[in-house]
């Protein structure tokens, strides 16, 4: 056991290697999704102008200062103002302009009275004429109902920092500034190759001892959901040369990481590691963890390469815990936290000594978040990780857990 890396030491040798990735400008509606290369500084103000926060009136606030619904107090209107129109009028004592949401605040007025307080609020019937005098009901101290000038942000003013990415949300802001270009960093480049004598594409009907290559598939949505561009390098045969060519292969196609399955455990046809062992370097080979002990991280050819263990569910999980956040880092992201959560076991937990992420149903019951396993744990049981939504961590050294056991979960969901 202890010639094998712990999980913490494995991902930290694997995130020291990768820096964040050259930037490049794309257009707004592309940026969904990816990671901001620059700070945005904001050119303007926002709101730019003031203006109405409501369909009202534009008032002096001191000349209904007194107003109440018993004690109405009547205004000239002088001018219409819908959004996206400026007032030439100026509002004078006892004088008002209608004025819609989002219409900028006239000169003279220093607050807005919602049309609901006055005897112009006639529900249903919007498209009557506009009256010459109004009855106000209420008073309004200055600023209410108006939104400022800058009140959200500040022309000069950092709104986006690099390294976050960007949202619906976001993109509203950007798009909120006039900006039509923006700088993310580049999406990370890598390529799948899958290997195995028993492997054939999804789209070739089975031979006896044959199975499709599911985790191809797998890790290119895996690739796809982190915001990677994910290039498919085929399948090697178990041979050391076909090993050695898929490796080439993946290699001319100028990616930033490979990321291989199978062949990398101890196996008689097991070669990726001795390919790489040959032609590059192995900076390890092994990690304390359960499914995928028999992780490969290194180089080949100069790029980065990480074999996964070929086991369906053990190359799904050991990408989880090794290959996403690599990514993230060639993303520059800031804050790439995986969503962890503590659950407590409804049912006792068996492990293996290894740090163990089991596969998990994480549901909130009475108030509390708790895990069940999804059923069987093997490495080749898909079943159990379809109907997981968390990975279960169980510490290394810790064999059984009684139920109540208070434990950390990740969850299946997208870090920030
Ligand atoms: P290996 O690491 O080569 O010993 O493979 C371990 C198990 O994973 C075997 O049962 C393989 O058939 C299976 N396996 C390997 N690669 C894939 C793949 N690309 N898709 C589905 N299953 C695979
Ligand atoms: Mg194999």
């Amino acid at each position: 056991m202890s010639s094998l890396l712990s999980v913490e030491e494995a991902k930290k040798k694997i995130i020291d290697k990768f820096t964040t990735l050259e930037a490049e400008t794309i257009p707004l509606n592309a940026a969904a999704g990816r990671v901001l290369a620059e700070n945005i500084v904001s050119g303007i103000d926002l709101p730019l102008f003031p203006n109405s926060s409501m369909d009202g009136f534009a008032v002096r606030s001191i000349d209904v200062e007194c107003a109440t619904y018993d004690k109405q107090k009547k205004l000239k209107v002088v001018d219409d103002i819908p959004a996206g129109k400026v007032s030439l009028m100026t509002i004078e004592e006892d004088q008002t302009s209608r004025i819609m949401t989002g219409a900028p605040l006239p000169a003279g007025a220093d607050a807005v009275i919602p049309i609901e307080d006055t005897n112009q609020f006639k529900p249903g019937k919007q498209s009557e004429p506009l009256q010459l005098e109004i009855k106000v009901f209420r008073s309004v101290k200055t600023g209410d109902f108006v939104r400022q000038q800058g009140e959200d942000i500040q022309s000069g003013e950092k709104v986006l920092s690099s390294g976050k990415r960007i949202r619906p949300q976001e993109v509203g802001l950007l798009a909120m500034l006039g900006i039509t270009e923006v700088p993310v960093v580049r999406r990370p480049r890598i390529a799948i190759m899958s290997t195995g004598d028993e492997l054939v594409p999804i789209d070739t009907p089975l031979q006896a001892g044959e199975i499709h290559d599911s985790n191809t598939h797998t890790l290119h949505a895996q690739i796809v959901r982190d915001g990677g561009d994910p290039l498919n390098s085929g399948i090697a045969s178990d041979l050391e040369t076909a090993v050695y060519e898929g490796l080439v292969r993946a290699v001319s196609s100028e990616v930033d990481l490979i990321i291989s399955t199978a062949g990398v455990s101890v196996g008689a046809f097991d070669f990726v590691k001795s390919v790489v062992e040959q032609y590059g370097s192995v900076e390890f080979w092994r990690v304390n963890i359960r499914p995928g002990k028999p992780l490969t991280f290194g180089y080949f050819q100069g790029v980065p390469i990480i074999g996964l263990p070929g086991n369906p569910v053990s190359a799904f999980v050991s990408y989880e815990i090794f290959v996403r956040p690599a990514i993230y880092r060639m993303s520059g992201f800031k804050n790439a936290e995986q969503l962890i959560m503590q659950v407590r076991l409804i049912d006792p937990v068996e492990s293996d000594g290894r740090e163990s992420y089991l596969r998990a149903f994480v549901k909130r019951q009475e108030g509390q978040w708790t895990a069940r396993l999804t059923g069987h744990q093997g490495s080749g049981n898909l079943r159990s990780l379809i109907q997981a939504n968390a990975l279960l961590v169980i510490p290394s050294g810790v064999k059984s857990l009684p139920s109540n056991s208070v434990m950390e979960a990740i969850l299946f969901n997208d870090f920030s």
